[in-house]
């Protein structure tokens, strides 16, 4: 049978501990899940690709179905590149929602043969985002509780 490919895109500026569960949730529906560090030329990043790259591979050291990859583009190209079928996506709140919907749907009218799959956050990640943790990062806060050890200033 074909191995089933999941591509789970995101900025990951930094990975944070609602992206850790998604993945590891994820793990028993999938052969190999890719983590792809999408590269915007518009978007300003707090750490660079390199030190993203790093905490990602630190934090699932010695899982061998977990890769990273880097892409620029879009993700539709970069699954069809890799052989990838699904793409991964977690859901937050009724916002996320909306804009994944959208984004599943246009991507699906692209490329029929690859799907998003979307996986609920678990209730005690659901408050995490990049985006806080680089303002608290910003100010010298303390953002351990919502990071992987491996994410380091
Ligand atoms: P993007 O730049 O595409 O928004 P992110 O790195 O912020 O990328 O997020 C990548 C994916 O992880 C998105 O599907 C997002 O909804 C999901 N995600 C982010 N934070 C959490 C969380 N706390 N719990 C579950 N999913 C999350």
């Amino acid at each position: 049978m074909e191995k089933k490919i999941a591509v789970f895109p995101g900025s990951f500026d930094p990975i944070t501990k609602g992206h850790e569960s998604i993945i590891h949730r994820c793990l028993p529906l999938f052969d190999e899940i890719i983590i792809g560090i999408g590269y915007n030329s518009n978007k300003h990043y707090f750490f660079s690709q390199d030190r993203r790259e790093h905490f990602i591979n630190k934090t699932f050291e010695g899982e061998s179905r977990i890769k990273v990859m880097r892409y620029s583009g879009l993700t539709v190209n970069f699954c069809k590149e890799i052989g990838a079928q699904f793409i991964i996506r977690g859901l937050r709140t009724s916002a996320d929602y909306e804009f994944e919907r959208a984004i599943a749907q246009m991507n699906r009218a692209l490329v029929p043969e690859i799907d998003t799959v979307f996986v609920v956050a678990d209730p005690s990640l659901s408050h995490i985002s990049s985006t806080i943790v680089r303002d608290i990062l910003l100010y010298q806060g303390d953002v351990s509780q919502f990071v992987p050890a491996a994410v380091q200033l």
